[in-house]
């Protein structure tokens, strides 16, 4: 359902993505974990253009293929429409109410009447638990109720898969859990994901594939029982040590 190939991104000078090659199914929850700096996170952001890769292809579904080199502004928009983000710091819209930030992309990407987005909203918040906060504003929620509200805007969109950006890395340890039991809650009804994670137990339990990724490399691909728990690679053996 998702192809990547080749996926080459350099900063200045420096090779952050070197060669990735990556498929995932539809309903498939991948987590990709690895050391801070191994390029996980602008491997994410390639995939829908918050960092244009240098080379390779992006395909989603049967239609889409973008060709990074030379990729048009509908393709990029396609893209977009095709996959939702959930960033680390939440970036909700400080200036909306937790409904209209989960109103926004329905009403201004996908051009939906202001009712049919309430609506949607609504049911969303009930999901999250969170209908009480309906005309709160971001600043006064907690970090976790702050990110089940992104994880909803992502949600709200429909997308063919969500990407997830490290989402519980800038919470406090004891809002952690909510948002990765909202998480489970979402990859138990089939919706596609793909997690950047330093949640190894989270990728282990939840997620049924794993990819470990250093130095800019996919290091070892495989279910969470082959990469976590019985790991081939020394690379992948020496970063699952340091974590116990
Ligand atoms: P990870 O998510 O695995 O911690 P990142 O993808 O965030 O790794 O970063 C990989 C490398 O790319 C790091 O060395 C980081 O400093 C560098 N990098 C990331 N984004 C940028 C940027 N916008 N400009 C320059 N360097 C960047």
């Amino acid at each position: 359902m998702i192809k990547l190939s080749g996926i080459y991104k350099k900063f200045q000078q420096h090779e952050v993505l070197k060669g990735i090659d990556l498929e995932v199914k539809k309903g498939d929850v991948l987590t990709i974990i690895g050391p801070s700096g191994s390029g996980k996170t602008t491997f994410l952001r390639c995939i829908n253009f918050l960092e244009k890769p240098d080379e390779g292809t992006i395909e989603i579904g049967s239609t889409l293929k973008v060709n990074a080199i030379k990729p048009s502004k509908k393709d990029i928009l396609a893209l977009r429409q095709k996959t939702a983000m959930v960033f680390q710091n939440y970036n909700l819209f400080q200036n909306k109410t937790v409904l209209e930030n989960i109103m926004e992309g329905l009403t201004v990407v996908q051009k939906k009447s202001k009712q049919e987005a309430r609506e949607v909203a609504e049911r969303l918040l009930h999901k999250i638990g969170l209908e009480e906060k309906r005309d709160a504003y971001p600043s006064s929620l907690s970090g976790g109720q702050q990110q089940r509200v992104g994880i909803a805007r992502a949600l709200a969109l429909n997308p063919e898969v969500i990407l997830f950006d490290e989402p519980t890395s800038a919470l406090d340890p004891e809002m952690v859990g909510e948002v990765l039991q909202l998480m489970k809650q979402i990859a138990a009804e089939g919706i596609t994901m793909i997690v950047v994670t330093h949640e190894i137990d989270f990728a282990h339990e939840v997620s049924n594939r794993v990819v470990f990724m250093d130095g800019g490399h996919i290091v070892e691909e495989g279910t969470p029982e082959e990469v976590i728990v019985h790991p081939q690679k020394e690379r992948t053996q020496q970063f699952l040590k340091r974590l116990r």
